[in-house]
């Protein structure tokens, strides 16, 4: 084998492999550069999901003619000069790659003009090849199309899914910088189609256009300052939490990130306020020294690293707290005290009792027999308190009655379809072009949930029947509906219906189940932990939270000094 260099397309190609793997992240690369070129009117245009066509229009700065074949160069860029000013990267773009890349992968031409030229230069490259750049008229501003993308390299093109699946993905990468530019205006068209269409706005009612009317008055301001870093943003209270984290947007420095780090304080802050399985709707905004963070870990960018992350961490905790608080939203039921509740669930730490280690059971251990003579005590309306042979037995009544129903409602699926129940009044949602596809997409689905469901104008959706164990505990229709069509759109072309469906019921097993703060009788809690072995036999834990806790007699009588 011998060695050779690699030619230059090829490279380029290589690396577009990581940069431009679909039509969302051509678009999130153009529309960024976009942004940085101070944008102040953004427009994108998609034939075939992209797949034919990709073209951004823009009214920034514009490229100067003589620069036109540098923008389509690899490793030239306007934002960067020298490695200082790598460690503070104020734009979104400055790795200097994607256009070159897209250029590697597809028929690119530009047309640009900037306010001092008279008419606009357009280039156009093709497989790599960069023509010369030729006069022709144009407005102030940018315009970039990508033809055919892929059609030079039939692998990755196979790796495109369906026209539909890729716009989807595109209305979400659209949505995503839409929500961290909201003085910035977006429109995206696919056909004649118009996708989305945000005016100039603030924060606020960005994100109510973006994730929905039913934020309104349900989104909370933070404000909150850590040493040299900055918190701010909105918040959605308790109420609109949601079963998916797709409404949780980060931003640090301008930049949208993803870090589960953040995500994981954002949450803690809603501790005891949502169930552990819903998530809340965030927008939070961290300006901070650009040097105490590195942008260039990731080739798309959407990773950064953190000097000290345990400070970013507190940083939105306490911010989020902060505002939670402020607001009189305060966790009244569920353990608060941070020492128990961060091993909620992980299975890492097994939880303390004054200093007793107790055990939770899992599903592999056999589940204790309960006697029928045995007393059981609902303790602070939250936890049931009984014995088995081995100890004292302390149950999250919300946690057993939630798995239980989940069972019941998984069984009776697999055989038929669930009970309906017309609601006497429908229930109505507005509902973007997203939700009317999901809405077509899934009679099937919504029919076998007993949900009746049906577009009652161009931009409603209206609920007629709800299965009956939600009407039973008078879950509201509009949000759940919403929830499930969360869980549609974040499933969209990635997971198997099994899984939706499993989510779903999850959802709904949630909702109906007794909750934290109910006062149960003792039939109803004798009835309860009967239905225990219901679990017992399934390996589909919905998710991984212990329903049951045991203090052993063995250790009872360590603690006292007994052994
Ligand atoms: P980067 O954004 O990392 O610099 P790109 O390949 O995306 O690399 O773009 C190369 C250069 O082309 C940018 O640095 C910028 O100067 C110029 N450019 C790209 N898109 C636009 C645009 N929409 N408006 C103005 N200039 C642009
Ligand atoms: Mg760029």
């Amino acid at each position: 084998m011998t060695i050779q260099l690699l030619s230059p397309i090829l490279i380029n190609q290589i690396a577009a492999g990581e940069v431009v793997d679909r039509p969302a992240s051509i678009v999130k690369e153009l529309v960024e550069n976009a942004i940085d070129a101070g944008a102040t009117e953004i427009s994108i245009q998609l034939e075939h999901g992209g797949r034919d066509v990709i073209s951004v229009s823009d009214n920034g700065c514009g490229i100067q003619g003589t620069e036109l074949h540098l923008a389509v160069a690899p490793h030239a860029t306007s934002k960067i000069m020298e490695e200082a000013d790598l460690a503070a990267v104020a734009s979104l773009g400055f790795r200097g790659e994607a256009l070159a890349s897209i250029g590697s992968v597809s028929h690119l031409a530009i047309t640009s003009r900037t306010k001092e030229d008279d008419a606009g230069m357009r280039i156009e490259v093709d497989a790599g090849e960069a023509s010369e750049p030729a006069p022709t008229a144009a407005r102030v501003g940018t315009t970039v199309e990508v033809k055919r993308l892929f059609y030079n390299t039939p692998a990755r093109r196979k790796f495109l899914k369906s026209d539909s699946a890729e716009t989807t993905r595109v209305r979400d990468a659209v949505q995503k910088i839409a929500a961290a530019h909201p003085l910035v205006s977006f429109v995206l068209k696919s056909g004649d189609r118009t996708l989305l269409r945000y005016g100039q706005s603030d924060t606020k009612d960005r994100l109510i256009s973006i994730f929905g009317p039913e934020l309104t008055s349900e989104l909370i301001d933070v404000s909150y300052e850590l040493g040299e870093m900055k918190l701010w943003g909105v918040i959605g209270t308790p109420d609109v939490a949601r079963p998916t984290s797709r409404n949780i947007r980060v931003h640090v420095n301008g930049r949208t990130i993803q870090d589960p780090s953040i995500t994981h304080a954002l949450k803690d802050a809603y501790k005891g306020l949502i169930e552990p399985n819903r998530w809340p709707t965030a927008a939070l905004f961290i300006e901070m020294n650009p040097a105490l963070v590195d942008v260039n870990v990731h080739p798309q960018k959407s990773e950064v690293r953190f000097r000290d992350k345990n400070a970013i961490w507190r940083l939105v905790n306490r911010g989020v707290a902060t505002a939670l608080q402020a607001n009189d939203i305060v966790a009244t039921f569920w353990p608060s005290d941070s020492s128990t509740s961060s091993s909620f669930g992980t299975g890492e730490q097994l939880p303390m009792i004054e200093g007793v280690s107790t055990e939770w059971m899992h599903q592999e251990t056999p589940l204790p027999t309960i006697r029928k003579s045995d007393e059981v005590m609902q303790v602070h309306k939250c936890f049931l308190v009984t014995q088995d042979e081995q100890g004292i037995l302390i149950i999250d009544q919300h946690a057993l009655h939630e798995r239980i129903m989940f069972e019941e409602l998984y069984e009776r699926m697999q055989q038929t379809q669930l009970e309906s129940q017309r609601l006497l009044v429908p229930d109505s949602i507005e509902a973007d072009g997203a939700k009317m596809e999901l809405l077509e997409e899934h009679q099937v689905l919504f029919q076998k949930l007993g949900i009746e469901v049906e577009a009652s104008g161009p931009a409603s959706i209206s609920v007629y029947a709800l299965p009956t164990l939600l009407v039973s505990r008078s879950v509201e229709g509009s949000k759940f509906i919403q929830d499930v069509f969360d869980l549609l759109s974040d499933a969209q072309g990635e997971v198997d219906e099994e899984t939706v469906l499993v989510d779903i019921l999850d959802m709904m097993a949630c909702k109906a189940a007794i909750k934290a703060g109910d006062e149960m009788t003792q039939t109803e809690l004798k009835d309860l932990l009967s239905k225990r072995h219901l679990y017992e036999r399934s390996s589909r834990c919905p998710h991984g939270r212990p329903t049951t806790m045991r203090l052993s007699i063995e250790e009872l009588e360590k603690k006292f000094g007994r052994r």
